[in-house]
């Protein structure tokens, strides 16, 4: 779905130049793309999605009726969307909680902790004792396993396992695990063993992952209600349509969830919920030519939209044509006819190169687009711009304007 929504496109087209760049999320598209995610899961996995990918109180209402909760890996992130999307469960994760942080968790009344370490829990059950006293805090400590499936065709899956900053190695989780089973933190319960170990993964190695989670868990021998399988759902930005098959990784966790009949399995993406559902929209500014090739300036760039770069990948767009052109001076232009979309790309001819209006040879949206006649004027809908695209960005570099947000079909 590289082309924007009706909605998009409208606004995208419709705002005044002087209110470009400007992110623009379709929330029915959202709820449409999250109900078909719940709808291919089984009752018995939960959904929580890992706020960090996109925390627009907006979207965090929008998914409330298809999540079961929502993780956090900040005090910022819990403050956050406790009150976005108030009285809704909250997993705490994420590496280097502070003693700050998790006071507030536990005053918060905070669902469940997934602990990084043998520190942290040691941390974690003194504040229980002083703080939340008369209840005992829920814990999932998180492990980073070894995870090699030579049986993924073509796919060289090694990941987990590897050193990280990220959860405990087995053999450092297994004493955590018994000093949350032996009544050393009477403050403290053991919830279940939570592990995120990659992202950009499919349905079939996902569900690899997931196999490996739970049998190592239930080989703990000790009784565990719940396993977080983690996120990291495949986006791909090359070939946006290529979606993850959440029908396929549903049947497989339906398969899991059977044999394993006294767990509650869960899951935490956030790119695949999201990503789809945002644009940046923009305008082109100038368009030019440098040593054989095309440039077009668009407002905005890399500060606003950073994934492109972080990723190192192009980011899909639609080109909006623009017939007007208000200035009295002339109107650069690509080379390259404009012609019908699809028409045959005639060789280096009509390919764009999108860059932003950052000084740096870095801020590049997208490279070699082919954009035949692509005008000043004319505007440019970047997709898949609705996770981990604006709040991971530097805004203040170079101290360009910010983007204006809107949010259309909020109502359901
Ligand atoms: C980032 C993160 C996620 C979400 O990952 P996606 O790739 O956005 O699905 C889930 N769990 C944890 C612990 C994370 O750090």
């Amino acid at each position: 779905m590289t082309e924007p929504t009706p909605a998009v496109r409208d606004r995208a087209l419709s705002l005044p130049s002087t209110e470009l760049p400007a992110y623009i999320y379709d929330l029915a598209a959202l709820r449409t793309h999250a109900a078909a995610v719940r709808d291919a899961l089984p009752e018995r996995v939960e959904l929580y999605y890992a706020a960090k990918a996109n925390p627009e109180p907006e979207i965090l209402a929008a998914l409330g009726p298809y999540v079961d909760g929502y993780e956090v890996s900040s005090g910022g992130e819990l403050a956050h969307v406790a009150k976005a999307v108030p009285g809704r469960p909250l997993a705490f994760g994420g590496p280097g909680k502070t003693p700050e942080e998790v006071t507030t968790a536990l005053e918060t009344g905070v669902d469940r902790f997934h602990v990084e370490s043998g520190h942290e829990l040691r941390m974690l059950a003194e504040l229980a004792r002083r703080f939340a006293p008369g209840r005992k805090v829920a814990v999932l400590p998180r492990v980073n396993l070894p995870v090699a499936d030579g049986s993924l065709q073509g796919s060289s899956l090694a990941m987990g396992g590897r050193p990280t900053p990220f959860g405990m190695d087995p053999a450092q989780a297994a004493p955590v695990v018994r000093a949350l089973t032996d009544g050393t933190y009477p403050h403290l319960e053991l919830r279940g063993i939570h592990a995120h170990l990659a992202s950009g993964l499919q349905a079939a190695e996902q569900l690899a992952v997931a196999e490996t989670v739970v049998t190592w868990a239930s080989g703990l021998g000790v009784p565990l209600t719940e396993v977080n399988v983690g996120g990291g759902m495949h986006v791909d930005y090359a070939e946006p349509e290529r979606r993850f098959d959440w029908v396929a990784y549903g049947r497989g966790l339906a398969r899991l969830a059977e044999r394993h009949p006294q767990l509650t399995l869960r899951i935490e993406p956030g790119r695949a919920l999201t990503a789809y559902c945002g644009w940046y929209a923009t305008e082109v500014l100038d368009v030019k030519h440098s040593h054989g090739e095309e440039f077009a300036v668009v407002r905005g760039g890399t500060h606003h939209l950073r994934t492109p770069a972080t990723k190192g990948h192009d980011q899909p767009c639609s080109v909006l044509p623009v017939e007007a052109w208000p200035h009295p001076w002339p109107r650069p232009a690509a080379g390259g006819e404009r012609s019908e979309p699809g028409a045959s790309p005639d060789g280096g001819r009509g390919k764009v190169t999108l860059a932003g209006q950052l000084c740096t040879p870095k801020d590049v949206l997208a490279r070699r687009v082919p954009a035949p006649g692509l005008r000043a004027g004319d505007r440019v809908a970047f997709s898949l711009a609705g996770a981990y695209a604006w709040n991971i960005s530097h805004h203040d570099f170079l101290m360009h304007p910010r983007p204006g947000f809107h949010f259309l079909n909020a109502a359901g």
